[in-house]
């Protein structure tokens, strides 16, 4: 079973594209099943779960048998009662769902094995530390499919006129993900790819999609996230050193702090301004997950403690400066119930209330005539060519593989075409197929 997941080049979905088939040789007491999607206006796992749930719960078992858990959780937002009803009925025994409360971030790792099993991870660990693997929807609908990963499912919303997930060829164009959503409903936009709580902005809408493409937020040019994702590390910097009044509102509500992490993003932005060089300052940037929920919404001063604890992580890894407490001792703050940051405000907070919240999934997957397949688009090393230039190829077929012994994972042609292998990609041309 690990064999084929290889194979087909499964890695996960969900943003982190780590190589799954090496993730199921582990061995765990419970599987996780993250649906939480927690990443404001994104709706794919959830659609996904509504509409393929027989793959979902076909790759669930797989894995369930490849790591030897007796027992899976389903970690969706309780919001999403009619999915968990149509899901209900379906799950085969040992695997039960967990309604999860619709805060940010619900789908973060370390949130979820705490709220779906009250266990744990300690600083700079795995699930795996507490018995657990973790896997998100679309990676398990991925193996329960039981064929070469060529499709991504994603959400296209904020400034559309139809918000929508779609099916695409794994290399389509991000212009073709606007189009297929009505287009842009503001004369001036930007965009930003994979979420705007811990997304990025596109080079360009030709970049293509990837095997860990989770969405396409379109936002008005003179939205104020426009303007925060415009933010220089120069800007960040100064404006953190002169600002920043120490009131420790971005630690309180920092969800890694709350689980008992020595993270304190106060004391890196005290670091930014005094001491840059401080080890007990800036050691706990190592735990920071990048959330950003500090800098978008604790933040009363809009400064960026999350690009500062980034920034500091190199220093503090050269410097050794890992954790090094007894997981037992790891606690979660007695208020960590309270201190959950709703859905709701955040998204008033994100000034995301005026967009439709929506994103229903397209029957009929979209057709692309030209894809572009990066040779490294998951954790691990970059893929080297198997298809040559002029082949002809059909979808499915395999055409980029890692090299011998590393991690990585297969590509395969997504569409039906004709192969041209440039230095970090393979284009498949199907005009005329
Ligand atoms: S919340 Fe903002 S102002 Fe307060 S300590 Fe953190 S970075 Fe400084
Ligand atoms: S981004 Fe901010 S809130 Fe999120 S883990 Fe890092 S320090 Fe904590």
């Amino acid at each position: 079973m690990i064999e084929h997941v290889a194979q087909h080049g499964v890695v996960g979905a969900g943003g982190a594209g780590f190589p799954t088939a090496r993730k199921l040789e582990a061995n765990a007491d419970t599987f996780l099943v993250n649906a939480a999607e927690c990443e404001p206006l994104l709706h794919k796992d959830k659609e996904l779960l509504l509409h393929h749930a027989e793959a979902v719960l076909a790759g669930l078992k797989v894995g369930m048998r490849c790591v030897g858990a007796g027992r899976a959780i389903v970690g969706i937002k309780e919001k999403y009662e009619h999915v968990i009803e149509a899901l209900a009925p379906l799950l085969p025994s040992g695997v039960e769902i967990c309604p999860l409360r619709d805060s940010y971030p619900a789908g973060d790792e370390f949130v979820l094995v705490y709220d779906t099993l009250g266990r744990i991870i300690p600083p700079g660990g795995l699930p795996l530390d507490v018995g657990a693997v973790v896997a998100n929807v679309e990676t398990l609908a991925n193996i329960g499919f039981a064929r070469p990963v060529t499709r991504k499912f994603l959400t296209v919303a904020g400034a559309v006129e139809e918000p929508v997930t779609l099916c695409v060829p794994v290399g389509a164009p991000l212009s073709a993900l606007l189009d297929a959503a009505g287009g842009a409903s503001e004369e001036e936009c930007a965009f930003l790819l994979n979420g705007v709580m811990m997304g990025r902005v596109p080079s360009s809408l030709d970049e293509p999609v990837t095997k860990t493409t989770g969405g396409l937020i379109v936002l008005p040019g003179a939205h104020p996230l426009v303007a925060r994702y415009s933010r220089s590390a120069a800007a960040v910097d100064r404006i953190g050193r002169s600002a920043c009044d120490q009131c420790s509102f971005c630690t309180e509500l920092c969800p890694r702090y709350l689980l008992g992490h020595p993270i304190e993003p106060h004391k890196a932005m005290r670091a930014l301004g005094f001491a840059p060089d401080k080890d007990a300052w800036i050691a706990g940037s190592l735990y920071c997950c990048e959330c950003n929920l500090c800098s978008l919404y604790s933040c009363p001063e809009d400064l960026d403690p999350r690009d500062v604890c980034a920034s500091q992580k190199p220093a503090a890894r050269e410097k050794g400066l890992a954790w090094s407490g007894a997981p037992e001792d790891v606690r979660a703050h007695p208020v960590i119930d309270g201190r959950r940051v709703p859905m709701t405000r955040l998204m008033n907070k994100l000034g995301l209330n005026r967009f439709r919240n929506e994103g229903p999934l397209r029957a009929e997957a979209l057709a692309v005539d030209l894809v572009v397949l990066l040779l490294s688009q998951h954790i691990g090393a970059p893929c080297e060519p198997i298809a040559r230039d002029g082949d002809s190829v059909r979808e499915g077929d395999l055409i980029a593989s890692p090299p011998a012994g590393k991690l990585g994972a297969n590509i395969h042609a997504s569409i039906d075409g004709v192969v041209k292998v440039m230095n970090d990609r393979i284009v498949i041309d199907g005009r005329g197929c």
